[in-house]
């Protein structure tokens, strides 16, 4: 049986295939400077496991207080060394990107300080962590005040805006690098570097603190290499490499690290005690794979973009533009179509291929949402994965694959599912 026959005995109908076919070969120099990247970030995790001495003890496991977990010790070292930072948090502890931030802002903030976003609004779940929207034991409750400064129309910092915003009151700058459930652009390193000079020009004690969700390992620097004091994010997403079953980090300065640590469990245990309960080889495993498979999301999320715009979707990022995170956004223009690709999606998964997605009303978001994601890990959005909120214009964001061969094959069955609905003519 061949490749062809496969793909047809998996329902990819051979006008998708052929048409899949034709946009891959059209990536090739850009896939060669993903192979890149990910060459200079696995060199990179490497050299942090070999300084470290990575061993075979560092693979046993602790129970109960977990004191002395030399396993866990050194991989909090490794992940500092990889982002250049004077400490890190990784534990299973943390559940959820959503955790990992709130740790890192009640840790680091304290009544009557100020956070601003400099770059609109964050991220859904963020909202009730903050009390953006009302919400038990958000940092509103205990005194903290939030202020955003909005974007400019074209994407852009509005400085005089940031620099308005800035008062004796802000404590903590809160920048998100990927786009999360917005259409306006994600941020490179590069710009991110920018941002942070100038709000340490205008406020030289002030934290900047960098959600890194879905952004690890997609250009050669982190948000640590240009200024920032903490990036926070989920090991079900990149730096996990599919293999973490749960967790998450915090990497930054010593100080800010220790008040967090302070928050994540307790004032004086700090990051002596939790337990690392058997996760650890699967943590060292997935970083050290995690430059190879972020590559592979990148790979299908521009392939994505490619084919969907070429179909008249209008899509962000396009194609040709840089990549600073592996997120895919597609406007599908209609909630018939949105649920066509997500279901395309699911039943491209290893992982129950055989159900429908349907919307839902998921804990944290303000509106229904539809997501496909046959994974391994529950919610990893690191493996194959789409969801979009069901409000105009149906976007759907589109994210991961362990494997590009995976994402490939996804793409092909929802571009299936759409033509064979009527969405598309090919
Ligand atoms: C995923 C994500 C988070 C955290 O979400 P969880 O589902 O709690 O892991 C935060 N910010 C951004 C930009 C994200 O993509």
């Amino acid at each position: 049986m061949d490749t062809t026959e496969i793909y047809k005995q998996l329902g990819v109908s051979p006008s998708v295939l052929a048409f899949g076919e034709e946009i891959r070969s059209g990536l090739h120099d850009r896939f060669t400077a993903f192979d890149k990247v990910a060459e200079h970030n696995q060199m990179k995790v490497l050299l942090a496991m070999q300084k470290n001495r990575v061993s075979e003890e560092c693979f046993q496991s602790s129970t109960g207080y977990g004191y002395n977990d030399h396993g866990r010790e050194t991989l909090e070292k490794v992940y500092a060394d990889t982002f250049h930072t004077e400490a890190c948090l990784v534990r299973p502890q943390i559940a959820c990107g959503t955790h990992a931030l709130a740790i890192a802002l009640f840790g680091n903030l304290r009544p009557g300080d100020e956070i601003l976003s400099p770059v609109g609004k964050p991220y859904d779940t963020l909202e009730e962590v903050i009390g953006i929207r009302p919400s038990r034991g958000s940092l509103k409750e205990y005194g903290v005040t939030y202020r955003q400064a909005e974007l400019l129309p074209d994407g852009s910092f509005d400085y005089p805006a940031i620099r308005e915003a800035i008062t004796e009151k802000t404590k903590l700058i809160e920048i998100q690098r990927s786009r999360g459930y917005l259409t306006r652009p994600s941020f490179t390193v590069e710009r991110i570097g920018e941002l942070i000079a100038f709000i340490k020009s205008v406020k030289k004690d002030v934290i900047c603190m960098v959600d890194n969700c879905y952004g690890e390992f997609v250009e050669e620097y982190e948000p640590s290499d240009v200024g920032a004091d903490m990036i926070v994010g989920s090991l079900i997403k990149n730096p996990g490499g599919g293999l973490a079953p749960i967790g998450g980090y915090i990497a930054g300065t010593r100080e800010c690290i220790e008040n967090a640590a302070a928050r994540m469990t307790c004032p004086g245990l700090g990051a002596e005690v939790g337990a690392s309960l058997g996760v650890n080889r699967s943590f060292y495993q997935g970083f050290f794979l995690a430059p190879m498979i972020t590559k592979g999301a990148l790979k299908g999320a521009v392939f994505a973009a490619k084919a969907l715009s070429r179909l008249g979707f209008p899509v962000t990022p396009d194609a040709a533009e840089p990549r600073t995170d592996i997120i895919q956004a597609v406007t599908l223009k209609s909630p018939e179509c949105l649920s066509a690709f997500c279901r395309g999606i699911q039943h491209a998964a290893p992982v129950d291929s055989y159900v429908d997605p349907e919307p839902w009303d998921m804990p944290g978001y303000d509106s229904q949402v539809i997501m496909a994601a046959g994974a391994f890990i529950q919610g990893s959005s690191i493996e194959l994965s789409a969801d979009g909120p069901l409000r105009e214009p149906y976007n759907v964001y589109f994210q991961g694959g362990l494997t590009f061969e995976h994402a490939y094959f996804g793409i092909l069955k929802a571009l299936t599912l759409m033509e064979h609905e009527g969405h598309i003519r090919l």
